[in-house]
């Protein structure tokens, strides 16, 4: 490819969408990324800078729209990029996520002889919309000195003002209402980054899809909240309103919750349900951002996982145990493995609050406590789940898998490519993949979760 000038344009048509929700598009088999176009889209583009194999442009016109284009319902999808790919419809949105499972999983993957239509299709939301049972919000002022709240543009902490992201709850926009009124009406500042100065630094508000119960936890720099049980009353007259807190964060770092919490009002913790499972949520604590979703995602690992009653089941990188208690219904016992002890604690007790107790939960590495645990009990498993961070499992992890001769491995994922690269592994060590189905969590965003189920061939 001939090097362009800065600004030089051409033509080129969208055919694919980067991680970071650009365009991709080619010209004589130099790769573009071009943000602000969506697969289908004809472009006229503007060259900015080039590497020897690919390069970026900027959108100078779009010549000929892709019928997946829509109009974004968010006013600030653009500066936003939380929903990177707003700008599609989201049939295509989703056509895109199956693609891309599918072309990881035989390019990286190695599958061959696996059509498109071996895959089950994917699950996506009826209305992908306000499905975030979760947000955490920004304070700050704008240049007029002004008491704003919103989210950071972009990678950086310039604050775009935003009351109502349409992921979000409707619940938010009166929240935070009250919440600026009450640091205006009794001057408290919002806290200043540069100069590690004010008091209000997050907001972070939680609902239980299930239950209808709101949290509201203030997160600030220093160690009281002036007028608190004034703010509590106040927000008390929003229905559902269950626990109100604050939490202590007088650190100068990007870590949004401090470790310590200080109750207002109610149990510390709101309640909700993922299927027949009964959650405790505290600040603190983790939780799905997407209830529904994930009660469909961890329902297809455990339709995959095909148990019957009898089975010795492994859940690794379990997180609070949401996959192994599920599980738990239906199998004799589940081993549940996981590297925060914060989240083990959390699994414990939810075990304990659903008189669950056909579950034992380890705080560890996985690819450290499951040969640990092989090596002293000699004990085989019939089923085991993976549900890994974004890097995939470690290859310890995987052998020790391989040693324990499982009839099945259902791999969850919310990264294709890491998946594909582990299914490969499996399947030199005799699993076989034979089953595989997308479950969109993230509407709007380019992030997409996957179920595989692997049998043991040998
Ligand atoms: N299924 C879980 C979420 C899994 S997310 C739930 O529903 O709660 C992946 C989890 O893997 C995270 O909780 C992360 O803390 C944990 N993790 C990361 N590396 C790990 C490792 N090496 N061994 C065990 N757990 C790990």
């Amino acid at each position: 490819m001939e090097i362009m000038k800065k600004n030089q344009e051409f033509i080129v048509e969208i055919e694919d969408m980067s991680e970071e929700g650009a365009g991709i598009g080619k010209t004589d088999g130099y790769t573009w990324f071009i943000k602000d176009t969506v697969i289908g889209d004809v472009v006229r583009a503007g060259a900015m800078k080039m590497k020897k194999h690919y390069g970026f442009a900027r959108l100078v016109e779009v010549l000929t729209p892709s019928p997946a284009r829509v109009e974004p319902r968010c006013p600030v999808a653009r500066q936003c990029g939380g929903c990177q790919l707003q700008a599609m419809d989201y049939q295509a949105q989703l056509a895109f996520k199956e693609k891309k499972i599918y072309n990881d999983l035989c390019r990286i993957g190695g599958l061959k002889d696996f059509k498109p239509e071996d895959m089950e299709p994917i699950i996506g939301m009826e209305d992908p919309w306000r499905y975030r049972n979760k947000a955490q919000f920004p304070f700050g002022k704008d240049k007029n000195g002004r008491i704003i709240t919103g989210f950071y543009a972009g990678r950086t902490h310039a604050i775009i003002e935003q009351k109502d992201c349409l992921l979000g709850i409707e619940e938010n926009r009166e929240i935070l209402r009250i919440i600026k009124a009450f640091m205006e009406e009794f001057r408290i500042e919002p806290y200043d980054e540069a100069a590690h100065r004010g008091l209000v630094r997050h907001a972070l508000i939680r609902k239980g899809f299930a239950t209808g119960e709101l949290m509201v936890c203030l997160v600030i720099n220093g160690r009281r909240l002036p007028h608190s049980q004034e703010l509590a009353q106040r927000l008390l007259e929003i229905p559902g309103m269950t626990s109100i807190s604050y939490n202590i964060n007088t650190e100068k770092t990007n870590v949004i919750m401090g470790r310590e919490v200080v109750n207002l009002y109610g149990p510390g913790y709101i309640t909700d349900l993922i299927g027949p499972i009964r959650y405790q949520i505290s600040p603190l604590s983790f939780y799905q951002v997407n209830p529904v979703q994930t009660q469909r995602l961890y329902q297809t690992a455990l339709e995959f996982a095909g148990l019957t009653g009898n089975e010795n089941v492994w859940d690794l990188y379990c997180g609070i145990g949401t996959i192994s208690l599920f599980l738990a219904q239906k199998a004799r016992k589940v081993w549940g493995v996981e590297i925060i002890p914060q989240a083990i604690e959390d699994a414990r007790a939810n075990a304990r609050l659903n008189a669950i107790e056909n579950v034992e939960f380890f705080t560890g590495r996985a690819e450290e406590v499951l040969p640990a645990w092989y090596e002293a009990n000699h004990m085989p498993a019939d089923v085991i789940v993976v549900d890994p961070p974004r890097k995939g499992c470690d290859p310890v992890c995987l052998d020790t898998i391989v040693k324990m001769q499982p009839q099945k491995v259902v791999y969850v994922s919310c990264n294709s490519a890491t998946l594909a690269r582990d299914v490969k592994y499996l399947g030199e060590r005799g699993y076989e993949v034979k089953r595989v189905r997308g479950c969109d969590m993230f509407p709007g965003g380019v992030h997409c979760e996957c179920v595989v189920k692997l049998e043991r061939r040998y």
